[in-house]
């Protein structure tokens, strides 16, 4: 049967939100349709990735939802800060075991309480968290004890202090762990590492070409790939356009640079043109 052109609806988005009610809440007007199940939502639940639009029900299922996804392939799973730990046991371990032979006990004991804390958070124990925190106060408070000045220790503190803070927050870190992470941070941590990460690459490669010239034509290169790759309608979207465009365009200003360099220096004239 065919429809007659007079049969035919406009549905404009302002015409959608007047009549057409939210699948689940009839009292709420709908501000579109789920991409994945085509049910009339409304603000409070629907949920947007990129330029899609979804459902409660769907946004939250993991091949929806890319950052979902994330943390259903990170979860649990030992990140480098784990084993950045791990690898530091043995230095407190050799270090505790080296004091207790001098009789230096208590450095002894605190070397001996980092080597277990680091160990437990390779483990997963959830209390290594907090007690990494205690530690370089605790090697604080030992130096003072032992007649130091707090101005010559605790500027030295300051480092693993950093380390230890930078660990803790870590949204990376957190999912390891099995904790709960605001899907917010946990957008964050997906935008670092799965948006295009190869626009971050030439990034970095233009950044090392100011340097090393013979990277630069790689940056370009890459930032090209990187650029044509972009395309926020995917799902998941792929961004870092500006990225991808900084790369180009440093790559081609080192490429430039080193050429006008090299090209006064073999005809031996200063390189200072005024
Ligand atoms: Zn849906
Ligand atoms: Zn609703």
């Amino acid at each position: 049967m065919r429809i007659s052109p007079s049969m035919s609806v406009s549905a404009s988005p302002s015409a959608l939100q007047e009549t057409v009610p939210c699948a689940l809440h009839p009292e709420r007007p709908a501000v579109g349709t789920c991409a994945r199940c085509g049910a009339f939502c409304c603000e409070a639940e629907a949920i947007h990735q990129g330029e899609h639009l979804y459902c409660e029900a769907c946004g939250h299922r993991p091949e929806v939802s890319y950052v979902e996804e994330l943390r259903a392939k990170l979860w649990g799973k030992r990140d480098t800060w784990a084993w950045l730990m791990l690898i530091s046991a043995p230095a407190h371990l050799v270090f505790c075991i080296g004091s207790g032979l001098e009789g230096m006990w208590s450095w002894a004991v605190l070397a001996g309480v980092n080597a277990v804390v680091v160990t437990a958070w390779f483990l997963g124990v959830r209390l290594a968290r907090p007690a990494l925190l205690l530690l370089p106060p605790a090697w604080v408070v030992g130096f003072l004890l032992k007649g130091r000045e707090a101005l010559e220790v605790v500027p030295l503190m300051v480092p693993p202090m950093a380390l230890a803070l930078a660990a803790f927050s870590s949204t990376r870190s957190q999912l390891f762990f099995r904790l709960e992470v605001e899907p917010r941070r946990l957008e964050r941590l997906w935008n670092a590492r799965a948006n295009n990460p190869l626009a971050s690459r030439a990034l970095v490669c233009a950044m090392v070409s100011l340097v090393l010239p013979v990277v630069a034509p790689v940056a370009v290169l890459l930032g090209w790939v990187a650029l044509r790759r972009v395309n926020p309608e995917a799902h998941p979207p792929v961004g870092k356009k500006l990225q991808a465009l900084e790369a180009m365009g440093l790559g081609v200003l080192s490429l430039l640079g080193w050429t006008y360099v090299l090209v006064r220096l073999k005809l031996g004239l200063p390189l200072n043109p005024l």
